[in-house]
């Protein structure tokens, strides 16, 4: 549908690694024929579905692709025009770093790559704002979180406000938030926000108890925090009390099993509590999205009218980690397209 994709956007959930179109992983196949994989080893399309384990294994498969700078650059370069491709104005890209001993890969020349990424996108004159985000990957323990912590401290301050925070990601059922704690207010002190995945499974009530007294400044998914799936009054007060914006995936959660069908998806919960909610694509390329059919799948599962949808994208703009003057500008393009998209 023209209209979503037309509707200026604001991406703030996109997993680096899970977004790498089918295109790109033709040429990554290309460069490692030997690794033997095909696409259905890296993708999940529509209709099927897999675990939340199973899902994991799928990154472990893009992994093994994507392991020199030069895969690292150009997967970077391609997710992020893609993006702009579809309309996005706006774009938060979190990644882990990883070290390959076996490239000479390191965790800073990684990060160092994403941000190279970036700025040649905006010399080329691609229409997108990106800014980034150092992912933990919570199976990795509380070391390696400091250790990503202090990285991420070091980028915010020599990458020209590229890097402007932190993601707590990683396989939900493995490790405690409790353990990372002290990593989180670190960085939470040394100016970094914040974007945790939260309760994306029924198991982590306790932990997002612990993790959301930060506070932290975004929610992932947050799947589970409300009373009717087996959260908590409390854990619902929490959030709305400090109004962190929950980042929410629709197809993400379906495809992956936390959530059993659109229509009973928590975007509804938290829409009809008024309450701060951003559509996003998690994993577009593992999940066979894009932003434009995230909002137009929210439109019609829900009902919600095209203005309804504009106010979704708008009020998105401030709920990023941009600076005041990166806000004011997107605001300034939303008010120019309003009269010729809407
Ligand atoms: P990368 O960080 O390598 O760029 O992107 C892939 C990684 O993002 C995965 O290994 C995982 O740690 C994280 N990730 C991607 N999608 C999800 C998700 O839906 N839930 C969680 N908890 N982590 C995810």
């Amino acid at each position: 549908n023209n209209f979503y994709r037309q509707l200026p956007k604001v991406e703030l959930h996109a997993h680096l690694n899970g977004s790498v179109s089918s295109e790109t992983i033709d040429k990554l196949i290309a460069r490692k024929p030997h690794l033997n994989i095909q696409h259905s080893m890296t993708a999940i399309r529509s209709g099927q579905r897999r675990t939340l384990d199973e899902c994991f294994q799928v990154f472990k498969v893009i992994h093994q692709l994507v392991d020199t700078e030069e895969d690292i650059l150009m997967v970077a370069k391609d997710v992020i025009k893609e993006f702009a491709d579809d309309g996005v104005k706006y774009l938060e890209l979190r990644s882990t770093p990883r070290a390959e001993p076996k490239t000479g890969l390191t965790k800073k020349r990684y990060v160092e790559t994403i941000i190279g990424a970036i700025q040649q996108c905006k010399q080329e004159g691609v229409d997108i704002e990106v800014r980034f985000l150092v992912a933990i990957d919570r199976r990795n323990g509380s070391e390696v979180a400091m250790e990503m912590v202090k990285l991420a401290e070091d980028f915010m301050l020599s990458s020209d406000g590229v890097v402007v925070g932190l993601d707590l990601s990683g396989d939900p059922t493995v490790g405690h938030g409790r353990d990372l704690l002290p990593a989180l207010q670190k960085a939470k002190s040394c100016g970094l926000k914040l974007a945790l995945h939260l309760s994306e499974v029924s198991s982590q009530a306790e932990e997002s108890e612990l993790l959301l007294d930060l506070p932290p400044d975004r929610i992932g998914h947050g799947t589970f925090l409300h009373p009717e799936v087996g959260g908590t009054c409390s854990l619902v007060e929490k959030v709305r009390k400090n109004n962190i914006p929950l980042e929410l995936c629709l197809t993400s959660n379906v495809k992956g099993q936390t959530v059993p069908s659109y229509d009973k998806h928590h975007f509804l919960y938290w829409y009809n509590l008024g309450h701060p909610c951003v559509i996003c694509t998690d994993d577009k390329g593992v999940f066979c999205t894009d932003l434009s059919q995230e909002y137009q799948l929210v439109a019609s599962t829900f009902d919600l009218s095209r203005e309804a949808m504009w106010d979704l994208s708008q009020k998105a703009i401030g709920c990023s980690f941009a600076p005041q003057s990166v806000k004011k500008r997107l605001e300034q393009t939303w008010a120019e397209l309003r009269p010729q998209v809407l």
